[in-house]
């Protein structure tokens, strides 16, 4: 079984707020480097098959849900507010094969 690290580097740390109501979480890797969102208590959070997990925005357009989603290229996550626009193009670098920002529910709040 493959050991899971927690590496959030200072610049990337939690609750960087932008103009726009966005909130950047600190990220986590993997192994691989693959990101990951992280809870503690599974009491908090309960599923859901809400065809809404399965809709990709693109950046900079209106957020349909208030949650936390996910970069589908790269697997960075960022909280968007309902009626504000989701992060925009410019909101982190993509390499070449990543192509380009697209943003999927992966938890919804109220
Ligand atoms: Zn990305």
């Amino acid at each position: 079984m493959a050991e899971i690290g927690l590496r959030i580097s200072p610049s990337e740390a939690l609750t960087i707020v932008e103009a726009g109501r966005h909130v950047k979480f600190g990220l986590a890797y993997f192994e691989g480097n693959l990101t990951m969102a992280f809870y503690k208590y599974p009491q908090a959070l309960a599923h859901s098959s809400s065809l809404a997990f399965d809709h990709v925005s693109h950046p900079g357009t209106g957020t349909p849900h208030s949650g936390i989603y996910r970069c589908v290229g790269c697997g960075i996550n960022a909280a968007s507010v309902e009626g504000h626009p989701l992060p925009p193009q410019n909101h982190h670098q993509h390499s070449a094969t990543q192509g380009a920002i697209r943003w999927q529910l992966i938890v919804a709040t109220h």
